[in-house]
Formats: structure tokens, sequence, C-alpha cells
């Protein structure tokens, strides 16, 4: 089936403005599927994930909510390879889905995908029309996140170090906002790409089988 469903995989290291400038695309009139949330909804309370997640790391995961203890987890997963696969085929499959299902309830112009580690996935690239990156500097990233999560500067740089260095994710982007400074700056660099996204979305054919 061909329809005019345009997509964008908007992505950037942890602190970058993901969020910030994916909502701003969203007053515009994007329609948004953020899977870094599909994942935390996944794990929380009731999560779909967390039945197996019990069953094959065992209840000293789980919270007394019945969410998983994500602090315990990352400290788990942090050095264990193994163990990290282990925990991303259970939340790869499902992330798969939701995102999927979200992306049908579409409403909008066209879709934004926010997925934090696109660089690092051997098929996200493939299965948008746009990868926009979302860049500053690795020194704006620290001071962000060390002011948002209260982290030392030695536990920000050991997750920007497991994460694509700035130069790779540069190399993939087809559009790229430079997220330094002033706000209404970057409203203003979005509104720009937005009207892009827009003329694309009128002139991009998808074959919708092959969209996710
Ligand atoms: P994460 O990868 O951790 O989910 P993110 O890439 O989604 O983060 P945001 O949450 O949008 O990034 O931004 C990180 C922090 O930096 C937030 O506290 C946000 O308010 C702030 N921030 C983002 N962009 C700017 C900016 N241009 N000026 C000032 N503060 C900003």
């Amino acid at each position: 089936m061909v329809t005019k469903t345009f997509t964008v995989g908007l992505t950037g290291g942890i602190g970058s403005g993901k969020t910030t400038v994916a909502n701003m695309f969203a007053e515009l009139g994007a329609y948004l599927v953020d899977t870094d949330l599909i994942a935390h909804q996944l794990t929380g309370a009731n999560g779909t994930a967390m039945e197996t997640i019990q069953r094959e790391f065992g209840a000293d995961f789980i919270l007394a909510t019945g969410a998983m203890d994500r602090a315990k987890m990352r400290e788990h997963i942090f050095s264990r390879p193994e163990e990290k696969k282990r925990l991303e085929n259970i939340l790869h499959p499902l992330i798969r889905t939701e995102t999927e299902l979200a992306a049908k309830r579409m409403q909008g112009d066209y879709t934004i995908f926010v997925v934090p580690l696109l660089v690092e996935s051997t098929s996200w690239k493939q299965r948008v029309n746009r990868v926009l990156v979302i860049d500053c500097s690795e020194a704006t990233q620290v001071q962000r996140v060390m002011n948002r999560n209260g982290m030392t500067l030695e536990q920000v740089m050991s997750i920007m170090k497991a994460q694509a260095s700035r130069e790779q994710r540069l190399q993939v982007a087809d559009d790229i906002i430079l997220n330094e400074g002033d706000l209404n700056e970057i409203r203003a660099q979005v509104a720009l790409l937005h009207e892009k996204y827009l003329k694309l979305s009128e002139t991009t054919e998808t074959n919708s089988t092959q969209c996710l």
C-alpha cells in the first residue's frame, strides 16, 4: 500500500535537547512517537515487559510499585554485555511493536520518531525518511545532565562514552539543529525545518509496509 507518511528520526546524545526540540515540532503539528517513553511504559508498574523481566532477572530488580528498578538494572548491565543483551532481547521487540502501533495512530502532518540510540541501532536509519540530529558540544551536554540529574562528571562521562560520538552522529545526519543558547533561536531553526518537512511530506510517497 502506498501512503504519504513522511517520517523523521530525531536523535542526539544524552542531554542534547531531544525532548525540548521534539516538543517544539509537536507544537507546530508534527506527530511524536517517543521510543524512550515507550521503553519507560513497558518497564513501569504493570508494564507489558515486567512479567518477563521478573522471570528472567528475579524479584530483586522489581520495585514495590511493580516497576523495574532502573538504577539497579542500569548498574547490573553496565559492565555485563551479555546481561545487557538479555534485557534488550526482551525490550526491543516490544518497543518495536508499540512503536508500530503508535505510528498507526498517526495524527498530524508527518511523524517524528524520537530515538536516543538511532545511530547505534542497525535498523532505524533505514526505517525513516530523514535523520535529524540535535547537536551541542560535549561540555554543554555534561553541564545540562549534571544540573538536571545531579550526576557527577564521571557518571555523565561514562554514559556518553557508551553512546555514539558527536562526529558519528553528525555523519549520519540529514538535518542538524545546533541546540546551544537561546530557546527562541532554537524555535526559529525548528520552524524552518518544519516548513521543509511539510513540503517533503507532500512529495514523499512511502510504501507503508516498508515504513517500520
Ligand atoms: P536525555 O537524553 O537525557 O533524555 P534530552 O536529549 O531529551 O535528554 P532535554 O531533556 O530536552 O534533552 O534537555 C536536557 C536539559 O537541558 C533539560 O533540563 C532542558 O530543559 C535543558 N535544555 C535543553 N535545551 C536547552 C537550551 N537550548 N537552553 C537551555 N536549556 C536547555
